[in-house]
């Protein structure tokens, strides 16, 4: 096993920081997990707080933080759309200002620091499918821009900490993620989807459902983003990790209505502004550094999902915005 790290993950206790800070203690490490519950809570990592090796800090990143770690995994952030637009403004402090004193606390630790970036920041692309070279296209004026240009500006300032205070980062940039311990009210597709297919409501699809995405399940993900943390040649990314299999919108409703045995009906909403009409990551670049490519399937992750819907009680859960 490699040597036990003491790891900071930002945004730890949320659907995907909980299962890394998971899978860090499985490999013996020290974790600190740092959130401000706005888009999860703590049930998500109760089953770790009895473990030594664990400590959870309630903190917003917006403000400097002072601890001393070997590495940070920085995931806070807003990821839903209904989350990110909420309160627009501390959107963009959070990725700015999250990643100033991430990379300020990297700088003094000589920590090694990761920035969970996204597939948002192509924007609504003219290429399909999108490699990392591809430089987006995002609208700076619409309302998905302070999650997409608060991501890129994180970016930015991820290489220039990394060209001129040779800080040690890492960037990925991960598209569309499903699994268990989304929060069920985040108003993303799969989750709305299941939560719909199960109750026997109608299924939303918003404009005409032709639209594209490639869903990653959780346990891929996170192995990717273990990899390129830990990979030690001179490769910082930025580096796509997502599934490369593309369904269109309709498709998946199809599939959650098949796989839950639903009576759920479709019914047609109108499509969101800026709601990027195709995603599909160009995964070369992972399978060539990391050797990595997802090994679940969406008809096998969706059943892992719904299994998860119909385990929980949905009133356990606070909806973190109005809009689902
Ligand atoms: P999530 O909402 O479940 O997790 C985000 C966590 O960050 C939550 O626990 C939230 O409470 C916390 N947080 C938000 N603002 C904070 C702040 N100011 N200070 C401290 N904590 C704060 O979403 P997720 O899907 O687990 O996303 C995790 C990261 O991965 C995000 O940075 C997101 O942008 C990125 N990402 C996710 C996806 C995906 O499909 N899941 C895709 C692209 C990028
Ligand atoms: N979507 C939908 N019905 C819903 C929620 C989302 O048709 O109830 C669509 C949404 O318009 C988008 C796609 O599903 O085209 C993915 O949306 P999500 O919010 O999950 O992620 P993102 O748009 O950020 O990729």
């Amino acid at each position: 096993m490699s040597a036990i790290k003491r790891i900071l993950v930002t945004g730890g206790a949320g659907f995907l920081g909980s299962h890394l800070c998971e899978r860090l203690l499985e490999q013996g490490h020290d974790v600190i997990c740092l959130d401000n519950f706005f888009t999860s809570q703590k049930s998500n990592v109760l089953h770790l707080l009895s473990n030594p090796n664990f400590e959870l800090i309630r903190h917003d990143i917006t403000t400097p933080i002072f601890l001393e770690v070997d590495e940070i995994y920085n995931l806070a952030c807003p990821a839903a759309p209904g989350h990110y637009q909420f309160n627009p403004i501390k959107t963009m402090k959070t990725s700015i200002l999250g990643a100033i004193h991430v990379l300020g606390m990297a700088r003094r630790c000589r920590a090694r620091v990761l920035q969970a970036s996204t597939s948002e920041i192509y924007g609504d692309p003219e290429i399909h499918p999108q490699p990392e070279t591809y430089r987006g296209s995002v609208n700076t004026l619409g309302p998905r821009a302070c999650y997409d240009e608060g991501k890129r500006a994180a970016e930015t300032l991820f290489m220039d900490y990394h060209r001129h205070n040779g800080i040690d980062i890492r960037l990925i940039r991960i598209f569309n993620t499903y699994g268990p311990r989304m929060h069920p009210f985040d108003g993303r597709v799969i989750s709305n989807f299941i939560r719909q297919a199960l109750s026997n409501e109608d299924i939303t699809i918003f404009g005409d459902g032709t639209q594209t995405r490639s869903f990653c399940y959780r346990d891929d993900l996170i192995e990717g983003m273990i990899r390129m943390m830990n990979q030690e040649t001179n490769f910082i990314g930025p580096v796509n990790l997502g599934n490369p299999h593309e369904f269109t919108i309709r498709e998946l409703a199809e599939l959650v209505i098949e796989l839950t045995r639903s009576g759920s009906r479709l019914v047609y909403q109108p499509l969101p502004a800026d709601d990027p009409t195709q995603r599909q990551p160009n995964i070369d670049l992972a399978r060539k550094h990391l050797h990595w490519e997802p090994t679940i399937e969406l008809r096998e992750g969706l059943l892992k999902t719904i299994e998860w819907f119909r385990s929980i009680r949905l009133s356990d859960y606070r909806p973190p915005t109005p809009k689902y």
